[in-house]
């Protein structure tokens, strides 16, 4: 298994994410560097692709056909990843419920305000001499006629600072220096669509079909907790613009990691690919449950005899080819 993993030991290509995971460098190392992901599927990753892809499509194609592309969303991220017997019940039930809160989507007011244009398109620009720097955007189109940028969440606990926080959101200013960068007419407008995975879970002895009923009853009786409005705007989606001098600071912060990594990666392959040249930042560990690669850390003079439970991580655009060891 272990060979079938290739590492990336140039640096052609920097993303958000990319530049998010500097936060600690052993992260880094082990997601960038050494291309892990593990193979065990994480369900909560499966189910934000799975309701992203069904909102994206209902808002462009109607509801039949977000249902057909939410079963090969599924179908393409499960063929990916190893799941248990348990793993394959829960994903049934969780499929059950995501198909019950794109339903539910359908029917809201909300929804004959959005119109999406296009979806899930590659930008690509140069930041910095010899590196790309690489977003894909969820989605672009009009709320209520006006242009805005689509950006499409699922979250388990949001507070109102989760969206005051947005105001300076790497990401989605990211998209906006790379929409500015790639000169396309910029829209400094994002329709936040932010979906809250139910936090109720199957009683003991109850049926799946019955629980399905409670959460269909549950989004009737309260939508606003599913579909997130926060306590300003009172707004599905949530919108946010883009200022300028936000943008320009996302842009200096996007060019100067960029050049801290192009620094780092000048040295030695042997340096490079050394674990010991990554340090570990341990505040992050258990940033959003833990982290994916605890256990690679906490064996770190065995980690060979983890490599099993991981695999190639999935290559995104065609220049991370260009990165990988030959
Ligand atoms: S387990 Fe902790 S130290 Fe290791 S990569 Fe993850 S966040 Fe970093």
């Amino acid at each position: 298994m272990l060979t079938n993993i290739i590492p990336s030991t140039k640096l052609k290509i920097v993303t958000v994410h990319k530049i998010q995971d500097t936060s600690c460098w052993r992260y880094y190392y082990w997601r960038w560097i050494r291309n892990l992901e593990p193979r065990k599927m994480n369900i909560n990753f499966w189910y934000g692709s799975v309701l992203h892809a069904g909102f994206q499509t209902l808002i462009m194609k109607g509801l039949k056909q977000a249902l057909i592309n939410m079963a090969k969303e599924s179908r393409t991220r499960r063929s990916r990843n190893v799941l248990t017997n348990e793993d394959l019940q829960e994903c049934d039930l969780q499929m059950r419920l995501i198909q019950t809160i794109i339903k539910a989507a359908a029917v809201q007011p909300f929804i004959k305000h959005l119109k999406m244009e296009w979806a899930e398109k590659q930008f690509k620009t140069e930041l910095v001499k010899g590196i790309v720097f690489c977003s894909t955007l969820d989605g672009c189109g009009t709320y209520k006629n006006e242009k805005v940028m689509y950006e499409i969440k699922t979250a388990k606990s949001v507070t109102n600072d989760y969206f005051t926080a947005l105001g300076l959101d790497q990401q989605i200013h990211g998209y906006g220096v790379q929409m500015k960068r790639s000169k396309l007419p910029f829209i400094a407008k994002v329709a936040y669509c932010v979906f809250r995975k139910s936090s109720k879970w199957i009683k003991k002895g109850q049926s799946p079909d019955a629980f399905v009923e409670e959460i269909q009853q549950d989004i009737k009786e309260r939508p606003e907790w599913y579909f997130i409005v926060d306590s300003q705007q009172r707004t599905f989606p949530y919108l946010l613009t883009m200022g300028s001098n936000t943008l320009q600071d996302t842009e200096a912060d996007i060019i100067q990691t960029t050049k801290d990594l192009q620094h780092k990666y000048n040295v030695p392959e042997k340096t490079l690919l050394n674990h010991e040249y990554w340090p570990k930042n341990c505040k992050h560990c258990l940033n959003y449950g833990a982290c994916q690669f605890l256990p690679l850390c906490r064996n770190i003079r065995k980690n060979e005899l983890y490599m099993r439970f991981y695999q190639q991580r999935e290559l995104r655009y065609d220049e991370e080819q260009s990165e990988l060891k030959v």
